[in-house]
């Protein structure tokens, strides 16, 4: 591809976001700095700055960008945040998350997309990511709480353990709903006194499953 269809296509791409809602000046920033083009790997490379999920390694998905941008807009990050994302996939949402937030970690139950999505960090030199390999509905209980947290698999319910590692205050945005069929992108907030549930959206992601891939 020559430089001037790159630019071409990055600017449909960010085209593309804003006419599907992004408008989060920050988040728009975020995204334009952070090039998706490394998170996609083989024959999906020319699609890259298509606003559509795309396949990676280990049967997962990448997801859809105008989803990463609302999702992250519905999160509402600042400078000082600690944020866990589990479903690291490929990192994308991780390495915007980093642009936004003080800390962010990561978790996938793939050994291999973490590995992966790793070595692209360290590349880009997004030095605030810490990525493991764990079951991530068990959350971190080490690094919780959390002011954010933003699941990118779809459960049947909000897991319990994220619930209890959320701050309060904090915000997490998780896809809900039968894992094969469309789920509501839905917005938790904590008070003092519990959760408020906001529905934002259909949306549709792959499921999150138990424990730690057998293929590590
Ligand atoms: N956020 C990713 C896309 C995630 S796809 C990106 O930006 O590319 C969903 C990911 O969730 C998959 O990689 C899958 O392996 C992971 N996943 C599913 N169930 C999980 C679980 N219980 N714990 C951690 N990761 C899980």
């Amino acid at each position: 591809m020559s430089q001037d269809d790159l630019a071409e296509q990055k600017m449909r791409f960010m085209f593309a976001l804003r006419s599907k809602g992004v408008t989060d000046a920050r988040v728009l920033t975020a995204m334009e700095t952070i090039d998706r083009g490394p998170f996609v790997k083989g024959i999906f490379t020319d699609r890259a700055y298509e606003d559509m999920p795309l396949p990676i390694s280990c049967g997962q998905t990448i997801s859809q960008p105008s989803v990463v941008g609302l999702m992250t807009q519905a999160l509402d990050v600042t400078p000082r945040d600690k944020v866990l994302e589990v479903g690291t996939g490929s990192g994308y949402q991780a390495a915007i998350l980093s642009q936004l937030a003080r800390r962010v970690y990561t978790v996938d139950r793939h050994r291999r997309l973490v590995a992966e999505a790793k070595s692209i960090f360290d590349a880009m030199d997004l030095g605030n990511i810490t990525a493991f390999t764990a079951d991530g509905s068990f959350g971190l209980p080490d690094q919780a709480p959390f002011d954010r947290i933003i699941v990118t698999a779809a459960a049947e319910d909000t897991p319990g353990p994220l619930l209890g590692q959320l701050k309060v205050g904090g915000i997490m945005v998780l896809p809900v709903g039968q894992s094969d069929t469309v789920q509501s992108m839905i917005k938790v907030t904590r008070s003092e006194t519990g959760f408020d549930y906001q529905e934002l959206r259909p949306v549709r992601f792959v499921p999150l499953l138990e424990g730690v891939a057998r293929d590590n």
